[in-house]
């Protein structure tokens, strides 16, 4: 769902910001231009492959609750972020999960991909 209105947007030349929990973001008092989107597909599950564990998360998912998920799971890596009232998209966005990332599924300019973690320039 998504995907698609970004899709949209993006065909209709809108534009956009595409906020998660907003807690990494300082806004102008002159307002933003465009519309703010607040990413609310937060689904995050343990996927089994083969007998291989991988948490697998929407880019809204919060972050304490990916904490969580990784630490009942046997994982770590994610214990930082616990507490942090932020997103797994946003926190992809800013680097602060590179050690962690496999890979990314993302939507850029009517295409969408899934990006290795080579590629995703960490
Ligand atoms: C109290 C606190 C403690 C923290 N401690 C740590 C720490 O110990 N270690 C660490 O590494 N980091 C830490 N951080 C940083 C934290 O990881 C980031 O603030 C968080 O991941 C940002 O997520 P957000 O959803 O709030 O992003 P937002 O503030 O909503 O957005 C930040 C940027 O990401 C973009 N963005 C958000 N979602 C997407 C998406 N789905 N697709 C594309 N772009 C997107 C936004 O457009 C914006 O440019 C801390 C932050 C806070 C507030």
């Amino acid at each position: 769902m998504l995907e698609r209105s970004l899709l949209t947007l993006w065909e209709q030349n809108i534009p956009f910001l595409l906020l998660g929990g907003g807690s990494n973001i300082l806004v102008s008092d002159k307002g933003v231009r465009g519309l703010v989107i607040l990413n609310r597909c937060a689904k995050i599950k343990v996927k089994d492959s083969a007998g291989i564990q991988e948490i697998w998360a929407e880019a809204g998912g919060m972050l304490g609750q990916l904490s969580r998920t990784a630490a009942e799971t046997g994982f770590t890596g994610m214990e930082w972020a616990s507490l942090i009232p932020g997103t797994v998209g946003g926190a992809v966005y800013g680097n602060q999960v590179r050690t962690v990332v496999k890979y990314a599924n993302a939507s850029c300019w009517q295409k969408s991909c899934t990006v290795p973690k080579v590629n995703c320039h960490y």
